[in-house]
């Protein structure tokens, strides 16, 4: 079990904006905001029947810098390699915390080692000098998932990292909701279906023969 307690968004400037078009199989592309950077990184084709989403160092650097604008590098094999090893030890964390199970400590080992490296700095606005706030990695990038990573599956948060309410699906997500009730990936999708089908189940009873 992770047990490295780090306030990561204690000390960012601004928030790590969260979700992405998702798309599983054959369906349009929707929005899933999984609630952590962390986990939108392990959505993007860190879980198995996952379509791979970050097929090439390109599609790395825009991820990324549509995250973090500090990043202006552009990634490098090295990095998409770090990137992957990063991302599948979050998703099988994930997974096994979402089953009640005990992560890997070899997992655990390498979400420790991402965030023991150099992150983005924060910056405080009104200086005089334009300090480099524009020049950061790919690898201080994934350092800070790292740390996002140790902050959803700290212990206190472990009961907030669950999949989704619906039979057919399995995302997991973080709930970042103040009442911890969130049930479904999304509510335009998993929750409007169960909807749908509780609708039919009322409106079309199953009739009773005993
Ligand atoms: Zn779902």
């Amino acid at each position: 079990m992770a047990a490295v307690v780090t306030n990561y968004a204690g000390y960012v400037n601004v928030p790590i904006p969260t979700g992405q078009v998702f798309r599983t199989g054959d369906e349009q592309g929707w929005w899933f905001d999984s609630g952590s950077v962390a986990l939108d990184f392990a959505h993007t084709g860190g879980f198995a029947s996952e379509p791979e989403l970050l097929d090439e160092t390109a599609t790395l650097t825009t991820w990324v810098a549509d995250r973090f604008p500090e990043v202006t590098a552009a990634a490098v094999d090295r990095d998409l390699i770090d990137a992957r090893t990063l991302r599948s030890a979050i998703a099988r964390i994930a997974r096994a915390i979402a089953d009640a199970a005990a992560p890997a400590p070899e997992d655990v080992d390498v979400i420790n080692l991402f965030a023991a490296t150099p992150d983005i700095p924060p910056v405080l606005d009104g200086g005089s000098r334009q300090a480099g706030r524009s020049r950061a990695r790919i690898g201080q990038a994934l350092a800070a998932i790292g740390r996002a990573a140790i902050q959803v599956f700290d212990g206190e948060n472990l009961e907030r990292v669950r999949k989704c309410s619906a039979d057919d699906c399995d995302l997991v997500f973080y709930d970042e909701s103040r009442s911890n009730n969130r049930r479904w990936c999304s509510m335009q999708r998993c929750g409007n279906r169960a909807k749908v089908r509780a609708h039919r189940a009322r409106a079309h009873p199953v009739p009773d023969l005993t």
